[in-house]
C-alpha cells in the first residue's frame, strides 16, 4: 500500500465519510513555506488556491508571533490585556466609518451565525436575502443560509424566513453582459422579495461570490440592493470571508470596490493565516441593539495568542505591501490567461481582480466540468494546485497565498497552456 493509500484507509476507518479529499490522485502535505507545500517525498508543489494562508503559509513572523503569546499567556476576554484592543483598533482603521466595533470568533461560520444574531438583535426581524448559489458556513442556521449546500445534495431546501434571489453571474445567469439594464433586473429580484415580506432582517452576500463561481458583481448592483435592503428596515452583510485583507489588489475589502459601506463585516479564513479567528465588524449602533442584557462570550474568541497572531497578519499585510503585489501579479495573471483565452476556445470567461481570480470553462456554451476536472489534476500533476468553484465546478479558481510572484505566475500560466493542449 502507498502512504497515501494508508492515509485514505485511516480517514474512511476513523473520519465522517463526507469529508472530501482533493485531486484523483490525493496529496499528502508535511510541511508549508509561504506559497510553496510539500509532500511526504519532499517533492515541492505551488500553491495557487490556499487563501487560507494569506501571507504565506507558516510566515515566520506570525509562527514567532503565536510561539511567543503561547510561552506567556493564552486565556479569554473576561481578562484585560493589550493585545486584543491593539488589533481591534488595527482592524477597524482598514475600515471605512461607522464599522468601529469588533467582536472575535473562532471560523467563518461562526462570525456569520454572529452577524445574524446582531442583524435580529437590532431589526426584531427574520426575513434573510440571500444569493443563489452562497455558501456561508457550516452550522445550522448557516446551512440555512446557503443555497450551495440546502438545495444540493442531502439539502432540505431552505427555510421560510431565508429568500434566494438569482446570483447576478453576468456571464452565465439570467442577465447577461449583453443586457444594459443587467444590474437593475437583478436588484429588482430583491425589491420583488420586500414587497412579499415586508420588514427585513436583512440581505447578507459575499462581495466577490466564490463558491457562485469566482463571479465580481456588476457595478453598481450593490448600491440599488443596499438602497433597497434599508429602505425595509434590513441591514447589509458582506461576507469578507474569501476575499478581503487586500486580496482583490484595488483596495484591502472587496466591498469598497463597488463604493457601498456594509452595516455588519464578516471575515475569517485569511485573518489567522491558518490559525482559527474570525471575526464581526459594525456600527456603534447595531452593537448596542446587541448589548440588550445578554452575555456575549466566546471561550476561544478574542484569546490572547489569537489575538496576536491576527495582529501580526494585518501587520505583515501592511508592512510587505502584499495588497499593490497582488494587484500587480493579478494584473500579469489576468493578461496572460486572456491570452490563453484567445487561443482556446474553453475558456469562456476570465474574471477577477488581484489575486481572487475565475477562469471559466465552457465546452459547445455548456458548463465544461469534466475538462475542469482534467486541468486541475493534469496541473497538481505537475506541482500546481488549484481548484474549481462554481455550481457546475467549472470555474478554475486561482487565490494563492499572497506571496505568490510573478515567476509563479509565469511558471502557472506555462503550466495551464500545456494542459489545455491535451484537452
Ligand atoms: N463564508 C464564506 C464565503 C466561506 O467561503 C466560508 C468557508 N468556505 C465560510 C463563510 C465559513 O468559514 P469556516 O469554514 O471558517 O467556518
Amino acid at each position: 500500500m502507498k502512504p497515501t493509500e494508508s492515509t485514505v484507509e485511516g480517514r474512511r476507518r476513523l473520519l465522517g465519510r463526507n469529508l472530501s479529499i482533493a485531486y484523483d490522485a490525493p496529496v499528502k502535505i508535511v510541511r508549508g513555506s509561504m506559497q510553496y507545500l510539500y509532500d511526504e517525498a519532499g517533492r515541492q508543489y505551488l500553491d495557487g488556491y490556499n487563501n487560507v494562508a494569506h501571507v504565506g503559509h507558516c510566515h515566520p513572523r506570525v509562527v514567532e508571533a503565536g510561539m511567543r503569546q503561547m510561552q506567556t499567556l493564552s486565556t479569554n476576554t473576561r481578562y484585560l490585556h493589550d493585545t486584543i484592543l491593539r488589533y481591534a483598533e488595527r482592524l477597524t482603521a482598514t475600515l471605512p466609518e461607522p464599522l468601529r466595533v469588533c467582536y472575535f470568533v473562532n471560523s467563518g461560520s461562526e462570525a456569520n451565525e454572529l452577524a445574524i444574531r446582531l442583524a435580529r438583535a437590532h431589526t426584531n426581524a427574520r426575513d434573510m436575502i440571500v444569493l443563489d448559489h452562497a455558501y456561508h458556513g457550516n452550522t445550522t442556521t448557516m446551512i440555512d443560509l446557503s443555497p450551495y449546500k440546502h438545495d444540493g445534495p442531502g439539502g432540505n431546501g431552505p427555510p421560510s424566513w431565508v429568500h434566494k434571489v438569482p446570483l447576478p453571474d453576468l456571464y452565465r445567469g439570467r442577465y447577461r453582459a449583453d443586457d444594459p439594464r443587467a444590474k437593475e433586473k437583478y436588484a429588482e429580484h430583491v425589491v420583488e422579495v420586500i414587497k412579499t415580506t415586508g420588514r427585513l432582517c436583512g440581505f447578507i452576500a459575499e462581495s466577490m461570490p466564490s463558491v457562485g463561481g469566482q463571479i465580481v458583481l456588476p457595478p453598481g448592483y450593490l448600491k440599488l440592493v443596499y438602497d433597497s435592503a434599508h429602505a425595509a428596515g434590513g441591514v447589509c452583510i458582506a461576507d469578507e470571508v474569501q476575499t478581503g485583507y487586500g486580496r482583490i489588489g484595488t483596495h484591502f475589502w472587496a466591498f469598497e470596490s463597488y463604493g457601498v459601506v456594509p452595516d455588519i463585516v464578516v471575515l475569517g479564513k485569511p485573518i489567522g493565516n491558518g490559525h482559527p479567528i474570525g471575526a464581526v465588524i459594525t456600527t456603534r449602533e447595531i452593537a448596542a441593539s446587541f448589548d440588550n442584557g445578554m452575555e456575549f462570550f466566546s471561550t476561544f474568541g478574542g484569546n490572547t495568542v489569537s489575538c496576536a497572531i491576527g495582529l501580526t497578519v494585518l501587520e505583515v499585510v501592511e508592512e510587505e505591501k502584499l495588497q499593490a503585489h497582488a494587484l500587480a501579479v493579478g494584473a500579469q495573471l489576468l493578461k496572460g490567461l486572456r491570452g490563453l483565452q484567445q487561443h482556446h476556445e474553453i475558456i469562456g470567461d476570465v474574471r477577477g481582480s488581484g489575486l481572487c481570480l475565475g477562469v471559466e470553462l465552457i465546452r459547445d456554451n455548456e458548463p465544461a466540468t469534466k475538462e475542469a476536472h482534467r486541468i486541475v489534476n493534469a496541473l497538481r500533476d505537475n506541482g500546481i494546485l488549484i481548484g474549481t468553484d462554481g455550481p457546475f465546478h467549472n470555474v478554475l479558481k486561482i487565490r494563492p497565498p499572497m506571496p505568490f510572484s510573478t515567476d509563479d505566475a509565469a511558471k502557472l500560466l506555462g503550466a495551464l497552456q500545456t494542459a489545455l493542449k491535451q484537452q
